[in-house]
């Protein structure tokens, strides 16, 4: 029998012995961890020292049948004992996997048509970057090994997507990281569409591919709606800009669905609000809700087919590439969005949430900008809206009003960047209910009071 513990002991220990991923390591170093999740039902989760709160953000946007869900833990206990785990390495398979690129595919829209599984969302990027210079090469075009990705996009921390993640800290934090990623350093700007005389121009995906030479560009990659960067929806018709634009040059487009894929946004994909096709999407996530760490790339047709043929050895792979516990529990939790109608239960709440945002917006002076597709959405913090006056760089606004937040039981995430921004993310378990909505809009406003 494991000792029991008392929660200050786990917390020393946690203290002592773990760095903490994305977190600051003196912070934990000197006061512990800020919470010890132990127990999790529907949108809530309970911290051991007792307290119990709504999970805002899906805990990293990924929770998204909520906690709790027994029918995801026997999917994950009845495929454990029956198989847990076989690899797919040297042509190897097994039933999970099989049954849910089969799925995968049937959602995904166009003719994405193959699927490689990883264990998460960075896997997933690296994975679509190696196969697409890959695909290029397999055609004859050695040179094009390029990727092209976004200002604010964040895909990850392997060294490549890391190196694609348009927010400067994880950059630099890559090292100097693959050196045939490019970062576009205008935002979702409307240069895409060809408009030369834009001052964006030259900083945009357009003007990058002019500057480096198609020849040498492999794809693009970029989130349908941006999350880590502060939650960006794309201007109108701008996905089918960029879609256009690969197909004039000759590159390759990836979506990165990590955290839109499989319901968040009401879509399967949240690519289908602007009917495009990408050549790749990326998903990790919610394919399991979080209950497996599992992902992978969606491939269209014909760079699947141009791999097929490859007669050599295919020098990439995960040891937990088609996990059959993953891909079981993965099958599980898409029978249960399909069972429960989850995706446009999503809508319907966005309804909601937009409208609760809206009457906070108006009531208080310091939020706006509230913006929300399907349960993604997200707010700005600006100490004067109206004259576009931002707070003060010291003035952590997004950061306090989190806390406040959290002092009312509701936990969301808060990013504030180099230029000013301060920015809360809100994307709940996709269950979520009209009431528990209200509930959550009710502890904003109330914190918004208290705070700003
Ligand atoms: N891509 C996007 C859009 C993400 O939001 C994330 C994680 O938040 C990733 C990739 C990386 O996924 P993972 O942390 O599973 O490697």
């Amino acid at each position: 029998m494991t000792k029991k513990l008392s929660y200050q002991q786990l917390k020393d220990i946690d203290r002592e012995k773990i760095i903490h991923p994305q977190s600051v390591p003196k912070q934990n170093a000197d006061e512990g961890p800020s919470m010890i999740y132990s127990k999790g039902d529907g949108i809530r989760v309970t911290d051991m020292d007792g307290g119990t709160y709504i999970d805002g953000v899906s805990m990293l946007w990924n929770v998204n049948l909520g906690h709790g869900q027994s029918e995801l833990a026997t999917a994950a206990y009845e495929q454990m004992n029956e198989f847990a785990y076989g690899s797919q390495f040297y042509g190897n398979s097994n039933e999970p996997a099989i049954r849910l690129a089969d799925k995968i595919t049937e959602y995904a829209p166009g003719d994405l048509d193959g699927v490689f599984f990883t264990s998460g969302g960075s896997e997933s990027n690296d994975t679509a970057f190696k196969l697409s210079r890959f695909y290029w090469q397999l055609q004859g075009f050695e040179s094009k090994k390029i990727i092209i990705s976004l200002k604010r996009g964040y895909h990850g921390v392997t060294v490549s997507a890391q190196r694609a993640t348009g927010i400067e800290a994880f950059r630099e934090f890559s090292g100097s990281g693959d050196p045939h990623i490019i970062n576009a350093k205008a935002h979702l700007t409307a240069a895409e569409q060809g408009d030369r005389t834009s001052s964006d121009f030259e900083k945009s995906i357009r003007g990058l591919i002019e500057q480096e030479g198609a020849d040498n560009v492999a794809a693009v990659i970029l989130e349908p709606v941006q999350g880590a960067g502060g939650v960006h929806l794309p201007p109108d018709g701008y996905l089918q800009a960029v879609r256009n634009l690969c197909d004039e040059q000759n590159v390759l487009m990836i979506a990165d669905e990590v955290i839109c894929g499989f319901g968040r946004t009401g879509k399967n994909f949240a690519v289908e609000h602007w009917n495009v096709t990408p050549d790749m999407i990326s998903f990790a996530k919610g394919v399991t809700s979080g209950y497996f760490p599992l992902g992978g790339v969606i491939m269209r047709a014909k760079v699947k087919e141009a791999i097929a043929q490859y007669d050599q050895m295919l020098a990439h792979g995960f040891t937990y590439s088609g996990h059959p516990t993953g891909c079981a529990v993965a099958l599980k939790n898409l029978e249960i969005i399909e069972r429960e109608g989850i995706v446009d239960h999503v809508t319907e709440m966005e309804k909601e949430l937009q409208k609760g945002l809206h009457t906070l917006q108006e009531k208080h002076k310091c939020m706006t900008k509230s913006r929300a597709i399907g349960l993604l959405a997200g707010f700005d913090l600006m100490k004067d809206p109206e004259a576009d006056q931002l707070f003060e760089n010291d003035v952590k606004a997004a950061e306090t009003f989190v806390k406040a937040c959290r002092e009312r039981n509701l936990i969301l995430r808060k990013f504030d960047f180099e230029d000013g921004m301060n920015t809360v993310a809100i994307a709940p378990p996709l269950i979520i209910t009209k009431k528990e909505i209200q509930e959550l809009i009710d502890i904003l406003d109330d914190a918004l009071t208290a705070v700003h």
